[in-house]
Protein backbone atom coordinates (compact mmCIF):
# COMPACT_ATOMS: atom_id res chain seq x y z
CA UNK A 1 0.00 0.00 0.00
CA UNK A 2 1.55 3.32 -0.86
CA UNK A 3 1.59 6.39 1.50
CA UNK A 4 1.80 9.81 0.43
CA UNK A 5 2.15 11.99 3.26
CA UNK A 6 0.07 15.08 3.85
CA UNK A 7 2.18 18.51 2.04
CA UNK A 8 2.45 21.47 5.22
CA UNK A 9 4.53 23.95 6.17
CA UNK A 10 6.34 25.42 8.93
CA UNK A 11 4.27 25.86 12.08
CA UNK A 12 4.18 28.96 13.45
CA UNK A 13 2.67 31.26 15.62
CA UNK A 14 -0.13 29.01 15.33
CA UNK A 15 -0.43 29.06 11.34
CA UNK A 16 1.10 27.10 8.80
CA UNK A 17 4.07 29.63 7.16
CA UNK A 18 5.73 28.95 3.88
CA UNK A 19 9.44 28.54 4.69
CA UNK A 20 10.93 32.56 3.95
CA UNK A 21 13.40 30.76 1.68
CA UNK A 22 10.70 28.43 0.19
CA UNK A 23 12.89 25.38 0.54
CA UNK A 24 12.21 21.64 0.82
CA UNK A 25 13.35 18.48 1.60
CA UNK A 26 11.97 15.24 -0.03
CA UNK A 27 10.93 11.94 2.18
CA UNK A 28 11.97 9.27 1.33
CA UNK A 29 10.52 5.98 2.43
CA UNK A 30 13.61 3.41 3.68
CA UNK A 31 11.60 -0.15 2.68
CA UNK A 32 11.45 1.35 -0.85
CA UNK A 33 14.02 4.19 -1.35
CA UNK A 34 11.11 6.24 -3.32
CA UNK A 35 10.11 9.61 -2.65
CA UNK A 36 6.93 10.19 -0.87
CA UNK A 37 6.28 13.81 -0.28
CA UNK A 38 8.84 16.30 1.44
CA UNK A 39 8.99 18.69 3.91
CA UNK A 40 9.22 22.43 4.49
CA UNK A 41 13.26 23.18 5.55
CA UNK A 42 13.43 26.38 7.75
CA UNK A 43 16.61 28.51 7.89
CA UNK A 44 17.79 31.18 10.38
CA UNK A 45 15.19 33.45 8.57
CA UNK A 46 12.22 31.52 10.01
CA UNK A 47 13.85 30.88 13.50
CA UNK A 48 13.60 34.75 13.81
CA UNK A 49 9.77 34.47 13.05
CA UNK A 50 9.29 31.36 15.48
CA UNK A 51 11.45 32.54 18.49
CA UNK A 52 9.20 35.73 18.38
CA UNK A 53 6.35 34.61 18.13
CA UNK A 54 7.18 32.40 21.33
CA UNK A 55 8.15 35.48 23.65
CA UNK A 56 4.67 36.63 22.55
CA UNK A 57 3.42 33.68 23.49
CA UNK A 58 4.49 34.24 26.98
CA UNK A 59 4.40 38.41 26.98
CA UNK A 60 2.62 39.00 30.56
CA UNK A 61 -1.17 39.45 30.05
CA UNK A 62 -3.18 39.20 33.20
CA UNK A 63 -3.14 35.45 33.86
CA UNK A 64 -4.06 34.86 30.37
CA UNK A 65 -0.09 34.31 28.60
CA UNK A 66 0.66 30.38 28.47
CA UNK A 67 3.58 30.80 31.68
CA UNK A 68 0.74 32.56 34.18
CA UNK A 69 -2.21 30.31 33.12
CA UNK A 70 -3.36 27.84 35.54
CA UNK A 71 -1.84 24.67 35.24
CA UNK A 72 -5.22 23.07 34.96
CA UNK A 73 -5.86 25.24 32.36
CA UNK A 74 -2.43 24.20 30.49
CA UNK A 75 -3.80 20.74 31.18
CA UNK A 76 -6.89 20.50 29.41
CA UNK A 77 -5.08 21.47 25.81
CA UNK A 78 -2.60 18.41 26.66
CA UNK A 79 -5.30 16.46 27.02
CA UNK A 80 -6.87 17.67 24.05
CA UNK A 81 -3.71 16.81 22.40
CA UNK A 82 -3.74 13.17 23.63
CA UNK A 83 -7.01 12.86 22.71
CA UNK A 84 -6.71 13.64 18.76
CA UNK A 85 -3.31 11.45 18.62
CA UNK A 86 -5.80 8.63 20.12
CA UNK A 87 -8.23 9.31 17.48
CA UNK A 88 -5.33 9.79 14.62
CA UNK A 89 -3.62 6.79 16.13
CA UNK A 90 -3.42 4.19 13.19
CA UNK A 91 -2.80 6.70 10.49
CA UNK A 92 0.08 8.31 12.61
CA UNK A 93 1.53 5.01 13.33
CA UNK A 94 1.58 4.50 9.14
CA UNK A 95 3.23 7.59 8.67
CA UNK A 96 5.93 7.44 11.09
CA UNK A 97 6.61 3.42 9.68
CA UNK A 98 6.88 4.85 6.29
CA UNK A 99 8.62 7.90 7.13
CA UNK A 100 11.66 5.94 9.45
CA UNK A 101 11.23 2.20 8.86
CA UNK A 102 9.84 1.02 12.10
CA UNK A 103 8.01 -2.01 12.18
CA UNK A 104 3.87 -0.62 12.48
CA UNK A 105 3.59 -3.07 15.61
CA UNK A 106 5.96 -0.35 16.95
CA UNK A 107 4.52 2.28 15.63
CA UNK A 108 1.48 2.07 17.17
CA UNK A 109 3.11 1.70 20.15
CA UNK A 110 4.53 5.04 19.94
CA UNK A 111 1.60 6.51 19.69
CA UNK A 112 0.37 5.24 22.88
CA UNK A 113 2.98 5.98 24.37
CA UNK A 114 2.90 9.67 23.43
CA UNK A 115 -0.58 10.11 24.01
CA UNK A 116 0.21 8.62 27.36
CA UNK A 117 3.17 10.93 27.99
CA UNK A 118 0.80 14.42 27.08
CA UNK A 119 -1.57 12.71 29.72
CA UNK A 120 1.05 12.05 32.16
CA UNK A 121 2.39 15.42 32.30
CA UNK A 122 -1.61 16.98 31.80
CA UNK A 123 -1.45 15.48 35.44
CA UNK A 124 1.61 16.87 36.69
CA UNK A 125 0.57 20.54 34.95
CA UNK A 126 -2.52 20.37 37.45
CA UNK A 127 -0.16 19.30 40.32
CA UNK A 128 1.77 22.94 39.48
CA UNK A 129 -1.62 25.15 41.05
CA UNK A 130 -1.36 23.07 44.16
CA UNK A 131 2.40 23.28 45.28
CA UNK A 132 2.64 27.64 43.92
CA UNK A 133 4.41 28.23 46.93
CA UNK A 134 6.79 25.85 48.57
CA UNK A 135 7.57 27.30 52.23
CA UNK A 136 11.26 26.60 53.75
CA UNK A 137 11.70 26.06 57.47
CA UNK A 138 14.06 28.41 58.48
CA UNK A 139 16.34 29.22 61.58
CA UNK A 140 15.76 32.60 62.24
CA UNK A 141 11.90 33.56 63.09
CA UNK A 142 12.05 37.06 61.62
CA UNK A 143 12.24 36.04 58.73
CA UNK A 144 9.64 33.90 56.33
CA UNK A 145 10.61 32.36 52.99
CA UNK A 146 9.44 30.04 50.06
CA UNK A 147 9.82 29.02 46.54
CA UNK A 148 8.55 29.72 43.36
CA UNK A 149 8.50 27.01 40.72
CA UNK A 150 8.52 28.90 37.31
CA UNK A 151 8.87 28.28 33.76
CA UNK A 152 12.09 28.67 32.03
CA UNK A 153 10.41 30.78 29.06
CA UNK A 154 11.20 29.86 25.76
CA UNK A 155 12.65 26.91 25.34
CA UNK A 156 14.12 25.07 22.12
CA UNK A 157 13.80 21.43 21.50
CA UNK A 158 15.81 19.64 19.26
CA UNK A 159 15.73 15.82 17.98
CA UNK A 160 16.28 12.71 16.28
CA UNK A 161 15.00 10.57 13.75
CA UNK A 162 14.63 7.11 15.70
CA UNK A 163 11.39 7.60 17.60
CA UNK A 164 10.68 11.12 15.60
CA UNK A 165 7.31 12.29 17.20
CA UNK A 166 8.05 9.71 20.80
CA UNK A 167 11.29 11.79 21.72
CA UNK A 168 9.67 15.23 20.46
CA UNK A 169 6.80 14.52 22.94
CA UNK A 170 9.59 13.39 25.50
CA UNK A 171 10.22 17.54 25.18
CA UNK A 172 7.19 19.38 24.27
CA UNK A 173 4.40 17.62 26.61
CA UNK A 174 6.47 18.65 29.97
CA UNK A 175 7.86 21.58 28.27
CA UNK A 176 4.07 22.77 27.58
CA UNK A 177 3.02 21.53 31.07
CA UNK A 178 5.71 23.77 32.91
CA UNK A 179 4.58 26.87 31.22
CA UNK A 180 7.08 27.14 28.32
CA UNK A 181 6.69 28.45 25.19
CA UNK A 182 8.47 26.08 22.49
CA UNK A 183 10.14 25.86 19.77
CA UNK A 184 10.46 22.26 18.03
CA UNK A 185 13.14 21.63 15.78
CA UNK A 186 12.67 17.69 14.75
CA UNK A 187 15.64 15.37 12.42
CA UNK A 188 15.49 16.45 8.42
CA UNK A 189 15.27 12.75 7.99
CA UNK A 190 11.95 11.65 9.66
CA UNK A 191 9.75 14.78 10.54
CA UNK A 192 6.86 13.93 9.39
CA UNK A 193 4.84 12.74 12.12
CA UNK A 194 5.61 16.23 14.23
CA UNK A 195 3.72 17.66 11.14
CA UNK A 196 1.03 15.94 12.25
CA UNK A 197 1.58 17.00 15.73
CA UNK A 198 1.23 20.95 15.05
CA UNK A 199 -2.12 20.12 12.66
CA UNK A 200 -3.05 18.74 16.02
CA UNK A 201 -2.37 21.50 18.09
CA UNK A 202 -3.70 23.68 15.25
CA UNK A 203 -7.43 21.97 15.51
CA UNK A 204 -7.74 21.95 19.51
CA UNK A 205 -6.51 25.56 19.30
CA UNK A 206 -3.63 25.66 20.97
CA UNK A 207 -2.90 29.42 21.65
CA UNK A 208 -1.02 30.92 18.88
CA UNK A 209 3.13 30.89 19.46
CA UNK A 210 2.86 27.96 22.50
CA UNK A 211 4.55 25.31 20.09
CA UNK A 212 6.48 25.82 16.82
CA UNK A 213 7.48 23.62 14.73
CA UNK A 214 10.42 23.90 12.56
CA UNK A 215 11.59 21.32 10.42
CA UNK A 216 14.75 21.39 8.28
CA UNK A 217 18.54 20.75 8.50
CA UNK A 218 20.41 20.72 11.89
CA UNK A 219 23.17 23.42 10.32
CA UNK A 220 20.13 25.70 8.56
CA UNK A 221 17.52 25.40 11.48
CA UNK A 222 19.37 24.16 14.26
CA UNK A 223 22.24 26.00 14.68
CA UNK A 224 20.75 29.31 14.35
CA UNK A 225 17.85 28.36 16.78
CA UNK A 226 20.55 27.04 19.62
CA UNK A 227 22.55 29.69 19.40
CA UNK A 228 19.97 32.50 19.30
CA UNK A 229 20.01 35.16 22.20
CA UNK A 230 15.93 34.86 22.99
CA UNK A 231 15.65 31.07 23.15
CA UNK A 232 15.87 30.66 27.18
CA UNK A 233 17.11 26.90 27.32
CA UNK A 234 17.88 24.03 24.90
CA UNK A 235 16.67 20.85 25.45
CA UNK A 236 18.42 18.28 22.99
CA UNK A 237 18.16 14.54 21.64
CA UNK A 238 21.03 12.95 19.39
CA UNK A 239 24.60 12.12 18.84
CA UNK A 240 27.53 12.75 21.02
CA UNK A 241 28.61 15.41 18.29
CA UNK A 242 26.00 16.88 18.06
CA UNK A 243 25.51 17.84 21.64
CA UNK A 244 29.03 19.02 21.80
CA UNK A 245 28.21 21.67 19.72
CA UNK A 246 24.79 22.43 21.27
CA UNK A 247 26.37 22.69 24.29
CA UNK A 248 29.44 25.50 22.54
CA UNK A 249 26.58 26.90 21.63
CA UNK A 250 25.09 27.23 25.03
CA UNK A 251 28.14 28.09 26.56
CA UNK A 252 28.79 31.31 24.66
CA UNK A 253 25.52 32.95 26.17
CA UNK A 254 25.45 30.58 29.58
CA UNK A 255 22.28 29.14 28.47
CA UNK A 256 21.08 25.70 30.34
CA UNK A 257 20.91 23.25 28.29
CA UNK A 258 20.22 19.36 28.89
CA UNK A 259 21.37 16.50 26.71
CA UNK A 260 20.48 12.98 26.07
CA UNK A 261 23.05 11.37 23.42
CA UNK A 262 24.29 7.87 22.36
CA UNK A 263 25.23 5.02 23.81
CA UNK A 264 26.76 1.87 23.86
CA UNK A 265 25.64 -0.03 26.62
CA UNK A 266 26.35 -3.33 27.97
CA UNK A 267 24.20 -6.45 28.89
CA UNK A 268 25.66 -9.22 31.41
CA UNK A 269 24.62 -12.56 31.18
CA UNK A 270 25.67 -14.67 34.41
CA UNK A 271 25.85 -18.68 33.83
CA UNK A 272 22.71 -19.60 36.09
CA UNK A 273 19.97 -17.97 33.60
CA UNK A 274 17.40 -19.90 31.85
CA UNK A 275 18.90 -19.42 28.12
CA UNK A 276 15.87 -19.05 26.19
CA UNK A 277 14.39 -16.53 28.10
CA UNK A 278 17.82 -14.25 28.42
CA UNK A 279 18.33 -14.85 24.59
CA UNK A 280 15.02 -12.98 23.75
CA UNK A 281 15.74 -10.33 26.44
CA UNK A 282 19.47 -9.94 24.64
CA UNK A 283 17.92 -9.94 21.06
CA UNK A 284 15.23 -7.72 22.06
CA UNK A 285 17.67 -5.46 23.75
CA UNK A 286 19.60 -4.68 20.84
CA UNK A 287 17.50 -5.72 17.32
CA UNK A 288 14.40 -3.63 18.46
CA UNK A 289 13.41 -0.58 16.72
CA UNK A 290 15.59 -2.05 13.85
CA UNK A 291 18.77 -1.64 16.16
CA UNK A 292 18.44 2.25 16.18
CA UNK A 293 17.94 3.07 19.73
CA UNK A 294 20.24 5.04 22.02
CA UNK A 295 20.23 2.51 24.85
CA UNK A 296 20.34 -0.36 22.51
CA UNK A 297 22.25 -3.11 24.74
CA UNK A 298 24.82 -3.69 21.96
CA UNK A 299 28.09 -5.39 23.92
CA UNK A 300 26.98 -8.57 24.96
CA UNK A 301 29.48 -9.63 28.30
CA UNK A 302 28.74 -13.51 28.40
CA UNK A 303 29.99 -16.31 30.69
CA UNK A 304 32.79 -18.00 29.30
CA UNK A 305 30.58 -21.36 30.52
CA UNK A 306 27.21 -20.95 28.68
CA UNK A 307 29.26 -18.20 25.80
CA UNK A 308 29.11 -21.15 22.79
CA UNK A 309 26.00 -22.46 23.81
CA UNK A 310 24.15 -18.97 24.37
CA UNK A 311 25.25 -17.43 21.13
CA UNK A 312 24.48 -20.17 19.52
CA UNK A 313 20.87 -19.65 20.28
CA UNK A 314 20.63 -16.20 19.48
CA UNK A 315 22.03 -16.55 16.18
CA UNK A 316 18.86 -19.47 16.29
CA UNK A 317 16.76 -16.42 17.41
CA UNK A 318 18.36 -13.90 14.69
CA UNK A 319 17.13 -16.88 11.62
CA UNK A 320 13.15 -16.55 13.22
CA UNK A 321 13.17 -12.78 13.37
CA UNK A 322 10.97 -11.62 10.26
CA UNK A 323 12.39 -9.05 8.16
CA UNK A 324 10.41 -6.87 5.80
CA UNK A 325 8.41 -4.14 4.75
CA UNK A 326 7.69 -2.32 8.06
CA UNK A 327 3.77 -2.50 6.74
CA UNK A 328 3.63 -6.32 6.71
CA UNK A 329 1.94 -8.13 9.44
CA UNK A 330 4.63 -9.69 12.03
CA UNK A 331 7.59 -7.72 10.48
CA UNK A 332 9.98 -7.52 13.57
CA UNK A 333 13.09 -5.43 12.07
CA UNK A 334 12.29 -3.32 8.89
CA UNK A 335 14.90 -1.11 6.92
CA UNK A 336 17.31 1.86 8.77
CA UNK A 337 16.22 5.27 8.35
CA UNK A 338 18.34 6.21 5.53
CA UNK A 339 20.98 5.13 2.37
CA UNK A 340 23.72 6.68 4.78
CA UNK A 341 22.96 5.34 7.78
CA UNK A 342 22.63 1.79 5.79
CA UNK A 343 26.32 2.40 4.46
CA UNK A 344 27.45 3.27 8.11
CA UNK A 345 26.73 0.22 9.52
CA UNK A 346 28.04 -1.97 6.42
CA UNK A 347 31.18 0.49 7.10
CA UNK A 348 30.97 -0.86 10.74
CA UNK A 349 31.32 -4.52 10.22
CA UNK A 350 33.56 -4.12 7.20
CA UNK A 351 35.96 -2.57 9.69
CA UNK A 352 35.27 -5.05 12.65
CA UNK A 353 36.07 -7.57 10.00
CA UNK A 354 39.14 -5.85 8.31
CA UNK A 355 40.49 -6.06 12.70
CA UNK A 356 39.80 -9.43 13.15
CA UNK A 357 36.65 -9.64 14.52
CA UNK A 358 33.90 -12.63 12.98
CA UNK A 359 30.64 -11.86 11.50
CA UNK A 360 28.86 -14.96 13.16
CA UNK A 361 25.71 -14.05 11.50
CA UNK A 362 24.02 -11.68 9.64
CA UNK A 363 26.39 -8.45 8.38
CA UNK A 364 24.71 -8.31 5.19
CA UNK A 365 21.34 -7.17 3.18
CA UNK A 366 18.84 -10.41 3.27
CA UNK A 367 18.54 -11.94 0.32
CA UNK A 368 14.92 -11.92 -0.02
CA UNK A 369 14.76 -8.09 -0.08
CA UNK A 370 16.13 -6.66 -3.28
CA UNK A 371 15.45 -2.63 -2.03
CA UNK A 372 15.03 -0.73 0.96
CA UNK A 373 18.02 0.09 3.26
CA UNK A 374 17.45 -3.51 5.38
CA UNK A 375 20.66 -5.17 6.93
CA UNK A 376 20.28 -8.70 8.67
CA UNK A 377 20.46 -8.93 12.29
CA UNK A 378 24.11 -9.46 12.78
CA UNK A 379 25.97 -11.02 15.98
CA UNK A 380 29.89 -10.15 15.88
CA UNK A 381 32.39 -12.49 18.14
CA UNK A 382 36.50 -12.71 18.55
CA UNK A 383 35.93 -9.18 19.54
CA UNK A 384 38.98 -7.33 21.13
CA UNK A 385 38.05 -4.05 23.51
CA UNK A 386 40.30 -2.09 21.76
CA UNK A 387 37.72 -2.27 18.18
CA UNK A 388 35.82 0.26 16.67
CA UNK A 389 32.70 -2.12 16.61
CA UNK A 390 33.19 -2.26 20.53
CA UNK A 391 33.68 1.20 21.67
CA UNK A 392 31.97 3.63 19.03
CA UNK A 393 27.64 3.67 18.66
CA UNK A 394 26.55 1.57 15.45
CA UNK A 395 22.96 2.69 15.63
CA UNK A 396 21.82 -0.44 14.18
CA UNK A 397 21.08 -4.35 14.54
CA UNK A 398 24.48 -5.37 15.68
CA UNK A 399 25.41 -7.07 18.43
CA UNK A 400 29.17 -7.60 19.57
CA UNK A 401 29.89 -10.34 22.10
CA UNK A 402 32.78 -10.95 24.78
CA UNK A 403 33.10 -13.30 27.51
CA UNK A 404 34.08 -12.96 31.40
CA UNK A 405 35.08 -15.43 34.19
CA UNK A 406 34.34 -13.37 37.12
CA UNK A 407 31.40 -10.65 38.34
CA UNK A 408 34.67 -8.00 38.82
CA UNK A 409 35.73 -9.18 35.06
CA UNK A 410 32.13 -8.31 34.21
CA UNK A 411 31.62 -4.88 35.68
CA UNK A 412 35.14 -3.86 34.40
CA UNK A 413 34.25 -4.84 30.82
CA UNK A 414 30.51 -3.19 31.00
CA UNK A 415 31.96 0.11 32.26
CA UNK A 416 35.16 0.28 30.09
CA UNK A 417 33.14 2.60 27.37
CA UNK A 418 33.21 6.70 27.17
CA UNK A 419 29.13 6.77 27.09
CA UNK A 420 26.67 6.27 30.78
CA UNK A 421 23.61 5.62 29.02
CA UNK A 422 22.16 2.15 29.69
CA UNK A 423 22.84 -1.05 31.21
CA UNK A 424 21.30 -4.96 31.89
CA UNK A 425 21.95 -7.64 34.12
CA UNK A 426 20.38 -11.13 33.43
CA UNK A 427 21.07 -13.28 36.47
CA UNK A 428 19.32 -15.95 39.01
CA UNK A 429 20.71 -14.39 41.91
CA UNK A 430 18.82 -11.13 42.64
CA UNK A 431 21.46 -9.86 44.90
CA UNK A 432 24.11 -10.41 42.38
CA UNK A 433 21.85 -8.25 40.77
CA UNK A 434 21.48 -5.50 42.70
CA UNK A 435 25.07 -5.70 43.07
CA UNK A 436 26.34 -5.05 39.69
CA UNK A 437 23.58 -2.77 38.87
CA UNK A 438 24.93 -0.45 41.43
CA UNK A 439 28.48 -1.01 40.11
CA UNK A 440 27.26 -0.06 36.52
CA UNK A 441 28.92 3.32 35.75
CA UNK A 442 24.65 4.08 33.77
CA UNK A 443 21.90 6.41 34.31
CA UNK A 444 19.59 3.61 33.37
CA UNK A 445 20.00 -0.09 34.90
CA UNK A 446 17.49 -2.90 34.05
CA UNK A 447 17.73 -6.12 35.88
CA UNK A 448 16.36 -9.30 34.35
CA UNK A 449 15.08 -7.60 31.15
CA UNK A 450 16.31 -4.79 28.36
CA UNK A 451 14.89 -1.69 27.12
CA UNK A 452 11.13 -1.02 29.28
CA UNK A 453 10.90 2.80 29.20
CA UNK A 454 7.90 4.17 30.98
CA UNK A 455 7.06 7.97 31.20
CA UNK A 456 6.57 7.95 35.06
CA UNK A 457 10.79 6.87 35.43
CA UNK A 458 13.67 9.50 35.03
CA UNK A 459 15.68 8.49 31.62
CA UNK A 460 18.94 9.90 30.32
CA UNK A 461 22.55 9.19 30.80
CA UNK A 462 26.24 9.50 32.16
CA UNK A 463 29.77 10.52 30.96
CA UNK A 464 28.94 11.21 27.01
CA UNK A 465 25.57 10.32 27.27
CA UNK A 466 24.86 13.36 27.95
CA UNK A 467 23.44 14.56 31.70
CA UNK A 468 19.78 16.04 32.89
CA UNK A 469 17.34 13.55 32.99
CA UNK A 470 13.64 13.60 30.92
CA UNK A 471 10.38 11.90 32.01
CA UNK A 472 8.88 11.56 35.35
CA UNK A 473 8.92 14.64 37.75
CA UNK A 474 12.68 15.56 36.67
CA UNK A 475 11.20 15.70 32.90
CA UNK A 476 8.85 18.02 34.04
CA UNK A 477 12.02 19.84 36.12
CA UNK A 478 13.68 20.59 32.67
CA UNK A 479 11.65 23.32 32.35
CA UNK A 480 11.37 25.15 35.54
CA UNK A 481 13.27 27.24 37.02
CA UNK A 482 13.46 27.74 41.05
CA UNK A 483 12.96 31.41 42.66
CA UNK A 484 13.46 32.16 46.48
CA UNK A 485 11.43 34.96 47.90
CA UNK A 486 12.77 35.74 51.60
CA UNK A 487 10.59 38.34 53.85
CA UNK A 488 11.68 39.89 56.85
CA UNK A 489 8.35 39.53 59.35
CA UNK A 490 9.94 41.39 62.50
CA UNK A 491 8.64 44.61 63.44
CA UNK A 492 12.13 45.31 65.31
CA UNK A 493 14.67 47.47 62.65
CA UNK A 494 16.89 44.86 61.63
CA UNK A 495 20.03 46.77 63.91
CA UNK A 496 22.82 45.75 61.80
CA UNK A 497 24.81 48.92 62.97
CA UNK A 498 24.62 47.15 66.44
CA UNK A 499 25.41 43.82 65.94
CA UNK A 500 26.73 42.77 62.69
CA UNK A 501 27.39 39.01 63.38
CA UNK A 502 23.21 38.85 63.62
CA UNK A 503 23.31 36.88 60.78
P1 LIG B 1 22.06 14.04 15.20
O1 LIG B 1 22.93 14.52 16.30
O2 LIG B 1 22.63 13.89 13.86
O3 LIG B 1 20.79 15.00 15.02
C1 LIG B 1 19.90 15.29 16.08
C2 LIG B 1 19.22 16.61 15.83
O4 LIG B 1 20.19 17.66 15.86
C3 LIG B 1 18.54 16.71 14.46
O5 LIG B 1 17.33 17.40 14.59
C4 LIG B 1 19.54 17.52 13.65
O6 LIG B 1 18.97 18.21 12.57
C5 LIG B 1 20.05 18.48 14.72
N1 LIG B 1 21.35 19.09 14.44
C6 LIG B 1 22.38 18.59 13.69
N2 LIG B 1 23.42 19.45 13.71
C7 LIG B 1 23.06 20.50 14.47
C8 LIG B 1 23.70 21.71 14.88
N3 LIG B 1 24.94 22.00 14.49
N4 LIG B 1 23.04 22.55 15.70
C9 LIG B 1 21.78 22.26 16.11
N5 LIG B 1 21.12 21.15 15.75
C10 LIG B 1 21.74 20.28 14.93
O7 LIG B 1 21.42 12.67 15.73
P2 LIG B 1 20.48 11.67 14.92
O8 LIG B 1 21.32 10.96 13.91
O9 LIG B 1 19.25 12.38 14.49
O10 LIG B 1 20.03 10.65 16.07
C11 LIG B 1 20.77 9.55 16.44
C12 LIG B 1 21.51 9.83 17.73
O11 LIG B 1 20.58 10.20 18.74
C13 LIG B 1 22.21 8.58 18.27
O12 LIG B 1 23.49 8.92 18.71
C14 LIG B 1 21.32 8.17 19.45
O13 LIG B 1 21.99 7.44 20.44
C15 LIG B 1 20.85 9.49 19.95
N6 LIG B 1 19.61 9.33 20.75
C16 LIG B 1 19.70 9.46 22.11
C17 LIG B 1 18.56 9.27 22.90
C18 LIG B 1 18.63 9.38 24.41
O14 LIG B 1 17.58 9.37 25.05
N7 LIG B 1 19.79 9.48 25.02
C19 LIG B 1 17.33 8.96 22.29
C20 LIG B 1 17.29 8.84 20.91
C21 LIG B 1 18.44 9.03 20.14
Amino acid sequence: MAIQIPSRQLFIGGEWREPVLKKRIPVINPATEQAIGDIPAATAEDVEIAVEAARKALARNKGKDWASAPGAVRAKYLRAIAAKITERKSELAKLEASDCGKPLDEAVWDMEDVAGCFEYYADLAEGLDKQQKLSISLPMETFKSHVLKEPIGVVALITPWNYPLLMATWKVAPALAAGCAAILKPSEVASVTCLELAEVCREIGLPPGVLNILTGLGHEAGAPLASHPHVDKIAFTGSTLTGSKIMSAAAQQVKPVSLELGGKSPIVVFDDVDIDKAAEWTAFGVFWTNGQICSATSRLIVHESIAAKFVDRLVEWCKNIKISDPMEEGCRLGPVVSEGQYQKILKFISTAKSEGAKVLSGGVRPEHLKKGFYVEPTIITDVKNSMQIWREEVFGPVLCVKTFSSEEEAIELANDTQFGLGAAVISNDLERCERVAKAFQAGIVWINCSQPCFTQAPWGGNKRSGFGRELGTWGLDNYMTVKQVTQYISDEPWGWYKSPSKL
